[in-house]
């Protein structure tokens, strides 16, 4: 099964796509995530990205085109994955049809998790970032059990340089610009499915279960 999560950042598509993941015991491929590795272990591709990153705007596509390609080649790959990140505009996703369109592939599902700006940035500025695992918390909707301490690796959580809300407004706008489009891309291939991600975070879930069972 191939899935693409589509929806603001800060929508909460990352914590339903590792759900998703662990059900289908397919990959999570966050984007986000491998440019974040790529900056701790200070590679060639890490230092460009973050550049980018930190004021909230997009990597270039071919950067970021040439990362996922390596990344789909991996044999963990085979029975499919859910998108966190990518595609993110229109060309990205032209490019990833055309790539499995080679294989005689295609997207299953791309399910956009809608929320609405004000609570995105209510939401964001209370998120912490594990940057040793990529775990993420909510201070009040998903706390870590000790404050400030992730629960899977016990390093210090953190308020990524790019949930600040002066850089969440601008990756809104980017957002609205660049990558809103794709639901309509989407829609036109006939596998976008919505679901309201203003709900509790286990009942997106169960709704998205119901999409994909
Ligand atoms: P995320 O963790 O998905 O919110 O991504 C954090 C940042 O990484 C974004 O604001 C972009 O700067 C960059 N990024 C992640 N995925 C992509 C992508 N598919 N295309 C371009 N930039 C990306």
């Amino acid at each position: 099964m191939k899935i693409v999560m589509l929806g603001a950042p800060g929508a909460g598509k990352g914590t339903q796509a590792k759900q998703i993941a662990k059900k289908f015991d397919i990959p999570h491929i966050s984007t986000g995530d491998i440019f974040r590795a790529n900056i701790k272990n200070n590679t060639e591709l890490g230092k460009k990205a973050k550049e980018f990153m930190d004021q909230g705007m997009l990597v270039p596509d071919s950067l970021t085109l040439e990362l996922i390609m390596d990344r789909f080649a991996q044999p963990d790959c085979e029975n499919g994955y859910v998108l966190d990140g990518f595609p993110r505009t229109i060309p990205q996703a032209e490019a990833l049809t055309k790539a499995l369109a080679e294989k005689g592939e295609n997207i299953d599902f791309a399910i956009n998790v809608e929320v609405p700006d004000e609570s995105i940035v209510r939401r964001m500025s209370g998120r912490r970032a594990c940057l040793s695992c990529g775990a993420t918390y909510h201070i009040k909707y998903n706390a870590p059990v000790k404050e400030g301490i992730c629960d899977t690796c016990g390093s210090e959580l953190v308020l990524r340089e790019d949930d600040k809300p002066e850089t969440v407004l601008k990756r809104l706008s980017v957002y609205h610009d660049q990558t809103q489009p794709l639901i309509d891309y989407y829609n036109r291939e006939g596998v976008l499915r919505e679901v309201d991600g203003t709900k509790d975070m286990n009942d997106v879930f169960q709704d998205i279960l119901a999409i994909l069972c």
